[in-house]
């Protein structure tokens, strides 16, 4: 049985050191602490997250959270408007969301401010609020993502109790387009867990799942992350649910380094091969703003996912990476900064990305840094 505690928390919004470049958000919000859904992988769980240990029974409803948000967007001058996301430790549709209704607040804010979002998540409930992630989207960006780790509704009620059914994630997935084709789709498929999620043609129902689901992208992380709280929890219901299982994961996934390497490239390659197949991205488009962050943001999500294809396919990854995170953390025009000769300069930049990255840049920016808000198209 869970419990509501309605709190007033005096700060709302957490912005990233780093951008982040699967979900290239900027900053995050959280309307909820505790998550009624009760993942067994849950990583809300882990010490990092400083959540309260009855984490499934206790959710504390932040009220007051889109007046905060406002005041903080008005306030903030270094706030400039950049991808918000929601989900990403407690899921902002649990169903405290239906009652309260903390999200909606914070999606009305984001809007009236043209704050872009992305929404990640695990209900159907969020297609209550399509009204205003379309004109979010219209004015701004947003996507809507499920995560959606098996197709089997059976074993997802065992691993994700409280969430909606994978079945009824994916009909709300075929909703969100059919309200609004232009709101980017996809699907979350983390973590993917070995011996539970893994069996033969587990992956590639899941990703046909996704493509019938009329969504843009699948984004992959196969495993499971073992920290502190969240791996003990983990291991306690696993053991319980699933005992061969269990035995197998620690013995051989936790324990035995080189199959654990092995299962996870052999499972990174199964999911890029049957995304390849149904020609689905792999990667989510980003939010490109129109002002002087335009080519920064452009060129950095091209450096990213190179990175992100080097990784997989276990090449050198780490330049494209860091180059990226570097332009896209840059104060001014890249144009500007290599009109004035300090591309090489830029900290986290190679000689070789430099060298790789001058084509894409254009010779000035113009009046582009003073257009302020939409997105590309
Ligand atoms: S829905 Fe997300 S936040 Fe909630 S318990 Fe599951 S993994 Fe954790």
């Amino acid at each position: 049985m869970v419990r509501y505690e309605v709190k007033e928390f005096k700060s709302i919004v957490n912005k990233l050191k780093f951008i982040d470049s699967w979900f290239w958000c900027a900053y995050t919000v959280n309307p909820y602490n505790g998550c009624y859904h009760d993942c067994i992988y849950c990583d809300g769980r882990t010490r990092k997250y400083n959540m309260h240990a009855d984490f499934e029974e206790t959710v504390y409803v932040k009220v007051g959270a889109a007046e905060a948000l406002d005041k903080k967007i008005r306030q903030g001058r270094a706030m400039l408007p950049d991808v918000v996301s929601m989900g990403g430790v407690c899921d902002a549709y649990q169903p405290a969301e239906a009652e309260y209704g903390i999200t909606r607040g914070i999606l009305e804010v984001l809007h009236k401010h043209g704050f872009p979002a992305f929404l990640l998540t695990k209900s159907d409930l969020i297609t209550r609020d399509l009204d205003v992630i379309s004109a979010i989207n219209q004015r701004s960006w947003a996507t809507v993502a499920f995560t959606v780790t098996t197709v089997d509704d059976g074993l997802a009620r065992v691993l994700e109790p409280g969430a909606s059914p994978p079945s009824r994630r994916l009909e709300a997935l075929r909703r969100v387009k059919a309200r609004d084709p232009r709101i980017q789709t996809g699907v979350c498929a983390m973590p993917i867990i070995p011996f539970l999620e893994d069996a033969d043609g587990a992956i590639e129902s899941l990703v046909a799942s996704t493509k019938e689901a009329g969504c843009d992208f699948l984004l992959f992380a196969p495993g499971v992350s073992m920290r502190d709280e969240q791996a003990s929890y983990l291991l306690r219901k696993m053991e319980a649910a699933f005992p061969k299982e269990h035995g197998l994961f620690v013995d051989k996934y936790l324990k035995d380094d080189a199959f654990r390497a092995t299962w996870t490239r052999e499972t990174n390659d199964k999911l890029l091969a049957a995304c390849k197949g149904l020609g689905l991205a792999v990667r989510a488009r980003r939010f490109i703003p129109a002002d002087h962050r335009k080519h920064n943001y452009a060129i950095a999500e091209r450096l990213l996912n190179e990175a992100y294809e080097l990784q997989l396919a276990g090449g050198r990854w780490k330049g494209h990476f860091w180059a990226g995170q570097a332009v896209q953390m840059l104060r001014e025009p890249v144009a500007d900064v290599h009109a004035r000769g300090g591309l090489r300069g830029i900290k986290g930049m190679t000689a070789a990305v430099a060298a790789e990255i001058e084509p894409w840049i254009p010779a000035r920016q113009g009046l582009d840094r003073f257009i302020p808000g939409k997105a590309r198209e």
